[in-house]
């Protein structure tokens, strides 16, 4: 079984494994292809003088140059280090200092137009090279040599298990960012385990919605699917109004994103071809039953709700296929993962406590990049990995996560889960989005307080909906203090982020 990128699907299949839509001409590339440009493009990194270990990052959107770029790295036993090609210089100076990164791959034409990623990596002195596709071969244009002047002509490598074939951060839902070294182990660990969860097989075909400078779109929308011997679609970006047209297009039949994204489709709906739909993934932020049970009458296939996390190299539980059980709320059980939850000393606690919800496995990292503080009360003496949320097992062993261990809401000692009253107040039929936070509090400590989006053309008051809350939940839970607005600060990736939902909100207090 495969152990490294380099080996994990097969070079001499000529069946599809790429399509890059596009309303013109589409461009399909077999593995077989797809190993030869790999290859080829890997050499160009050698000649470059990529060594082992060193750092390339990866500033392009979702291409067929990303995906060359990337196999190709990790094949040369360098670290890819995908970045998000729409920050800001200072974003990617902190990037490309943390990894002190060799190269800095970008889009045609970012060289002239100065961009943030040349900018960043001129300060740095790394070298940059424009990459894309000419309609003949993925083309590694070197436009400065950066400190890699006079090292080049290096050998072509054979990518080893234990090698660091990727570095993400984490999203900094809770703090600063943490650099998280993903071994191959580790990836082919994930990418076994999310093939075996789904099933996947060379008859499916992905849609990939989620970027690929994430754990999400990487191993779940695209390396899973790669190892399984399918075909991925991967148009530049998510797009609400085409989404449809390119499944039906190309023929897919299941894709894996945030729940932001299920939403937004759902007031986008396919067009009367109703397309086959094998099942459909949520991952990455919590899937609200009511958005569960919306999506399964609309599509009419089972929603698979998932938990993963960039320590993880993603997935750890999932709700199973059918015929097994799906459970809304719920996350699933561990996949290819052990989970467990722990107790402070980390022992197990009781089925039906919540605590730290820890897990072991091949998939999850060794540990952070420089950060001995982080390393050591992350792991527990027995090799448990503490994810920082809190969660339960139901009586068949299914997780639930009730929120972040830095996020729960202490109330005099008092502790509630965000995510439950999330839910609740989401079930009211007014509201569109709910998100509730801790705030100070003189008496207790911390308070309940919660932003709320009402539905379009509908107005709530702060009264009904402490009302609705202290129908359905004991009454300290209920909020002392409700925001109105009608924009949600979101990441990226559509996360939640409730420290700037606080922040953000309490801003209007002064
Ligand atoms: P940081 O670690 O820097 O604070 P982050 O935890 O948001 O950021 P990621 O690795 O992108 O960074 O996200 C992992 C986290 O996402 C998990 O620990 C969990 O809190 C949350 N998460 C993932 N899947 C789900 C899910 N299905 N339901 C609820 N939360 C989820
Ligand atoms: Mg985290």
């Amino acid at each position: 079984a495969a152990t490294t990128l380099s080996n994990s699907f097969s070079a001499g299949d000529n069946s599809t494994a790429i399509i890059i839509p596009s309303k013109s001409q589409p461009l399909t590339v077999s593995y077989r292809e797809l190993s030869a440009e790999v290859l080829s493009f890997q050499k160009k990194l050698a000649k470059l003088g990529v060594t082992p270990q060193a750092a390339v990052s990866i500033a392009l959107p979702n291409t067929y140059e990303f995906i060359v770029a990337f196999l190709a790295a990790a094949w040369q036993r360098g670290i890819a280090a995908p970045l998000n090609s729409a920050y800001k210089q200072e974003e990617f100076e902190f990037y490309i200092d943390d990894l002190k990164s060799a190269v800095a791959l970008v889009p045609k034409g970012s060289f002239a137009k100065d961009g943030a990623a040349v900018r960043a990596a001129r300060k740095y002195q790394a070298a940059i090279a424009e990459c894309y596709w000419n309609g003949r071969e993925v083309v590694l244009d070197v436009k400065d040599e950066g400190k890699l002047k006079g090292k080049g002509n290096q050998k072509v490598e054979k990518a080893q298990p234990d090698d660091i074939a990727l570095v993400l951060h984490t999203s900094g839902t809770t703090g600063r960012p943490k650099a998280v070294p993903l071994t191959h182990r580790n990836l082919t660990r994930t990418m076994k385990n999310i093939k075996a969860t789904y099933d996947l097989s060379p008859a499916d075909r992905t849609m990939l919605v989620m970027p690929l400078f994430h754990v999400h779109g990487l191993l779940a929308g695209f390396l899973a699917p790669l190892y399984s011997g399918g075909s991925v679609i991967v148009p530049l970006k998510f797009s609400a109004s085409e989404f449809w047209d390119d499944f039906i297009t190309y023929k897919a039949n299941w894709y894996t994103a945030v729940p932001t994204i299920h939403q937004i489709l759902l007031k986008n709906p396919p067009p009367h071809t109703k397309p086959k739909i094998r099942f459909i993934r949520s991952c990455s932020s919590p899937l609200s039953p009511t958005t569960f049970h919306q999506l399964e009458e609309t599509y009419g296939a089972p929603v698979l709700e998932a938990y993963a996390m960039t320590e993880a190299a993603h997935q750890m539980t999932s709700n199973p296929l059918p015929p097994g059980k799906r459970q809304p709320g719920s996350v699933g059980i561990g996949q290819g993962v052990e989970v467990a939850i722990l107790d402070g000393e980390g022992k197990e606690v009781p089925q039906g406590s919540e605590a730290e919800i820890c897990i072991r496995g091949e998939n999850v990292t060794k540990g952070y990049l420089n950060n001995p503080e982080a390393n050591k009360s992350s792991f527990t003496s027995n090799g448990f990995f503490r994810t920082g949320d809190q969660g339960k097992k139901d009586k068949d062993g299914y997780v639930i996560i009730t929120g972040r261990i830095k996020e729960l809401i202490n109330k005099g000692g008092e502790k509630i889960s965000p995510i439950e009253l999330d839910n609740v107040l989401a079930r009211h039929p007014k509201v569109g989005e709910a998100v509730s936070f801790a705030i100070p509090d003189e008496m207790f400590g911390q308070e309940v307080a919660v932003a709320i989006v009402p539905k379009p053309g509908q107005k709530i008051t702060e009264q009904e909906l402490k009302d609705w809350v202290a129908e359905k939940l004991a009454k300290f839970k209920v909020p002392k203090k409700v925001y109105f607005t009608d924009n949600m600060p979101k990441t990226a990736t559509g996360k939640i982020q409730r420290r700037i939902v606080a922040d953000t909100m309490m801003k209007q207090d002064k």
